[in-house]
């Protein structure tokens, strides 16, 4: 095992808030704190360093609304959560598209595109059309050769094509607002308790050293119950796939979630094409906290661009890799109180879809850790 010197792991931490875990929602709570509450010393613990986990191996997209159609989101949460739901997407949409105009994070406010594969799925978007229509959000909702055209690709039934959401480079956003913040950031500091410490709570480190502050988060998403396990039932960890293609002709104008999400692709300003998902085709081996490819997913990430976008079905891959993403058993986030520790809180279970939801949860996080109150709380099942 490497070795950690004193200053890289200092063996006390002070703080007036320790944020545990250097990913999009830790580092969106550090820059909310520092706009709501200026003076407070902030700190932010990371196992490995800033973007090591989900944050910086996504495909950077900006949805909005739940990681499902509108429609599936108003049958599962009920039509006023849904609105709801859409709203908090749309205000982070709006805070990210304010970080993203001032920071160089490869910001892109292009829309974003649902595109259906089968009938079924089809409905649900024209459903989601008409319903957003009611709730005075205006999508467009194209079929057959329109929606090809619309998507860029081949072989679609329809497209609801939503004018808000964009993309940007993940891994520059968590390291912009981290830097906006000004909070402290220790890297290779892996929590591996959280404990009362009179009105405070203290956490410690792997190898030695230890934080106190009087309000702490536990922002680790997918690996939460490696630190706390009795909250194993909160969240689950869930491997997601990529690759990206050497740049190619200009194919997708904007991001492409298809396949009720189960897929989706996007091209970047320097022409290079990124592409996620096909981990329903292999549920059980996409389990689980292990950081490797395998060839039978990247081989259906390859079918799907033969038989969607043919035209860089040839196109050499550069690169591909994984992340852990944290699925809740609801498929939205939480923001709960960790049990038995006053004063420390959770966030976690962003469902593959925690960009969208990142800069507008920071603010939630950072009113909860500052004792005031927030119009979305409920949303999230946030206790204390
Ligand atoms: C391949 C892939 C593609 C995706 N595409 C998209 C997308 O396009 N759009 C979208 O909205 N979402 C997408 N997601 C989901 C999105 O990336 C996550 O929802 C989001 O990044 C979660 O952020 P987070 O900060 O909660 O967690 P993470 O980014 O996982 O951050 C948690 C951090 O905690 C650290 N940590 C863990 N344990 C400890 C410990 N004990 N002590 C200290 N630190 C610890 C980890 O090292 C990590 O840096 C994708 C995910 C993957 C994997």
């Amino acid at each position: 095992m490497a070795t950690v010197s004193l200053w890289q792991r200092p063996s006390r931490v002070e703080a007036d808030v320790a944020i545990v875990g250097g990913g999009v929602i830790g580092t969106a709570t550090a820059w909310a704190l520092r706009r709501l509450a200026p003076d407070l010393r902030v700190v932010i613990l990371e196992a490995e360093r800033l973007a090591h986990g989900a944050s910086g191996r996504n495909a950077g997209f900006l949805l909005l609304g739940t990681a499902s159609d509108y429609a599936s989101a108003v049958d599962r949460y009920g039509r006023d959560a849904a609105r709801r739901l859409w709203a908090f997407t749309a205000e982070a949409f709006r805070l990210a598209a304010e970080v993203g105009e001032a920071e160089d994070v490869g910001f892109a406010h292009t829309g974003s595109v649902l595109a259906a594969s089968i009938d079924a799925e089809s409905e649900r978007l024209r459903r989601s059309h008409a319903l957003l229509a009611e709730d005075g959000v205006q999508t467009a909702f194209l079929e057959g050769d329109e929606a090809d055209r619309q998507i860029g690709g081949t072989g679609f039934r329809s497209a609801l094509v939503v004018p808000e959401g964009g993309a940007l480079d993940p891994a520059r956003l968590v390291r912009a607002l981290a830097r906006l913040s000004d909070a402290e950031v220790l890297a290779t500091w892996r929590g591996t308790y959280v404990e009362t410490d009179g009105d405070r709570v203290r956490l410690g480190a792997e190898g030695g050293g230890e934080a106190v502050a009087d309000r702490v988060l536990i922002a680790t998403n997918a690996y939460l119950p490696q630190l706390l396990p009795a909250l194993a039932d909160v969240v689950r960890p869930v491997r997601a796939q990529m690759l990206a293609t050497a740049p190619a002709p200009p194919t997708l104008a904007a991001p492409v979630y298809s396949h009720e999400g189960y897929f989706y692709v996007r091209q970047r300003a320097d022409g290079r094409v990124l592409l996620g998902g096909a981990r329903h085709l292999h549920r059980d081996a996409e389990v689980g906290y292990a950081d490797a490819t395998t060839d039978a997913l990247q081989a259906s990430l390859a079918g799907y661009l033969a038989a969607h976008f043919p035209s860089l079905a040839d196109v050499p891959v550069e690169r591909r890799w994984s992340g852990t993403m944290g699925f809740s058993p609801d498929g939205l986030p939480v923001l709960g109180a960790v049990p038995d520790v006053p004063g420390a809180r959770f966030a976690a279970g962003f469902t593959g879809h925690g960009m969208g939801y990142a800069l507008r949860f920071g603010v939630l996080a950072a009113r909860a850790i500052l004792g005031e109150s927030d119009d979305a709380l409920d949303l999230f099942h946030a206790a204390g």
